[in-house]
């Protein structure tokens, strides 16, 4: 720094008041607390305003507030759709994704849990899952000691109660129980799921559970801890049917079929009335176990079944996308296409792609960063992408703020981890309010990203290459925390650790800060252990 360029600091130091230089000192951490119970965010004041005005216009020429729509993937990989580098070059092409991503925001810095229940809750409440108690997925024989959604506000309640239609189209995982169904927890409708692929498939998959599957006691035995196997069609506050069981592996290679017809019925629908709607479909695809459709030939370059599930993915998003453009409500909704975790490694090779390092079921990138495209004909400006960070709990934030529902609402005695970033996804020049995500493993603190950097106090790693959940332990680090930048490293396999970076305390006082937050505002334990 120049002398001169001192002086004038120097100057405007000297007639500025105390509290305004330390408010103005430049910090790594550019987060602003707003209220005690919010995570802090970046003031980006100028395309908050941006971004209200296009709403407003919005509002002006529709008359309407818009419909949303999330396209939620099961262990979609990073590297899968061509957009993020996979596509027809790993054999299987995904031209739909592919065209939202030309033709909205594609972000590269988008972050889920590392694992289903974790996500699909965050996403629904805007709230860390250890802070909901919903910190691993749910699996057949679990006994919850109370119910996570007793206390808590859905973002599908906030809606439904402000007007919107609230449906769930497809895979839950966050509970089958009385009082945990998507229809129990504020959605008008859950037409779908309630476990993942492979906890149904396993009780008629010979080639994968022999054991189990040629054993008639040990079958019997099965049955009476084995998750809901039928399509279940919901209404709040109405009645709960079971329709078809899934008792074949066809049957399991159709679902995702008549999951996006069903999604396509409503949403054709419901654009004839006035009532805005939330959608979030859940596809059962691309979790393993994954089985073609018999119906829809052969969808993949590369054949294997995991391929055959992205590509009928994909085209389960051209169809909805194509249903949205004929019912003329195109220019209406706001769509995310997203995964819920990274690809599960365990299941290869019926298993996703991701560049990073890790897998479903760790805190490094490759369990957590995942897909993230935003699109809204005529609202967010074609082309655009972002290294930003994104944290899919702030479509929590985005949604409420596209429906005009005020976060007065939610409860004071609750910490909320989601920041609006509707000004980041609307503004043609907007930029992320996200200065840092933070990665939790079951109810352990693990790591940070703040901007570039990232910082591990623990790791999850697999005694076998790739065997990321089911032979994989937690361990503490070292002296020095494994600190990494991300823009140099992607892979996270060259620390620049206490020798080379100056942020290493910086990052640790991030980490600290995030979990002093726990005192005032406890985690919640509803028996799911770890
Ligand atoms: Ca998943």
């Amino acid at each position: 720094m120049r002398f001169s360029t001192i002086a004038v600091l120097l100057f405007t130091v000297a007639i500025s008041s105390s509290v305004t230089i330390a408010q103005e000192r430049p910090r790594l951490n550019r987060a602003v607390k707003f209220a005690e119970n919010f995570q802090a965010a970046i003031p980006r004041a100028t395309q908050d305003q941006a971004a209200n005005q296009k709403i407003a216009a919005f509002r002006k020429k529709t008359g309407k507030r818009p419909n949303i729509l999330w396209l939620v993937v099961d262990d979609m990989g990073y590297g899968d759709p061509g957009c993020y580098g996979g596509g027809a070059a790993i054999g299987a092409a995904t031209p739909n994704i592919d065209r939202l991503a030309r033709q909205g925001l594609k972000l590269t810095s988008c972050y889920s849990q590392q694992t289903c229940t974790p996500t699909r809750s965050a996403i629904l409440t805007g709230r860390l899952p250890v802070r909901t108690g919903l910190i691993r997925p749910i699996l057949a024989g679990d006994k919850l000691t109370k119910n996570p959604w007793s206390n808590e506000v859905s973002l599908a309640k906030l809606l439904s109660a402000s007007g919107y239609y609230t449906l769930l189209t497809g895979k839950w995982h966050i509970g089958e129980l009385q009082g945990m169904r998507p229809h129990d927890i504020g959605f008008d409708e859950f037409y779908g799921y309630y476990p993942a692929q492979k906890e149904i498939s396993q009780r008629f998959d010979p080639r994968r559970y022999p054991d189990l599957v040629d054993d008639p006691e040990k079958l019997a035995a099965f049955d009476v801890i084995a998750p809901d196997n039928h399509l279940t069609h919901g209404f709040k506050g109405g009645p709960t049917r079971q329709l078809q069981a899934v008792t074949s592996t066809t049957d399991m290679g159709r679902a995702d079929k008549v999951l996006a017809d069903f999604s396509i019925k409503r949403i054709k629908e419901l654009a004839k009335g006035n009532q805005p709607f939330f959608i979030e479909h859940c596809f059962m695809k691309v979790h393993c176990d994954n089985f073609p459709n018999p119906d829809l030939g052969s969808l993949s370059e590369a054949k294997y079944y995991y391929k055959e599930a992205v590509a009928e993915v994909d085209l389960h998003i051209g169809e909805i996308m194509k249903t949205l453009d004929q019912a003329g409500i195109l220019e209406n909704t706001f769509v995310f296409v997203t995964s819920d975790n990274g690809p599960q490694m365990d299941g290869w090779p019926d298993a996703g792609y991701t560049p990073f390092r890790g897998a479903k079921g760790t805190t490094f990138e490759g369990g957590v960063r995942v897909p993230g495209i935003a699109y809204w004909k005529g609202m967010i400006q074609p082309g655009r992408e972002s290294n930003g960070l994104f944290d899919l709990m702030d479509l929590f934030g985005v949604s409420l703020h596209l429906a005009g529902v005020s976060t007065d609402q939610l409860p004071a005695k609750h910490y909320y981890d989601f920041i609006d970033q509707t000004s980041f996804l609307l503004d043609n020049a907007g930029q992320s309010k996200r200065d840092s995500v933070y990665f939790w493993w079951g109810n352990q603190l693990m790591a940070c990203r703040l901007r570039e950097y990232k910082i591990h106090v623990k790791v999850v790693l697999p005694e076998t290459p790739h065997m990321q959940i089911d032979y994989a332990t937690v361990r503490e680090v070292g002296l020095a925390p494994w600190l990494f930048n991300l823009y140099i490293d992607p892979k996270e396999q060259l620390p620049v650790g206490h020798r080379r970076n100056a942020w290493l305390a910086t990052l640790g006082a991030t980490l600290k800060a995030h979990a002093a937050t726990f005192k005032k505002y406890p985690p919640k334990d509803i028996g799911l252990g770890q």
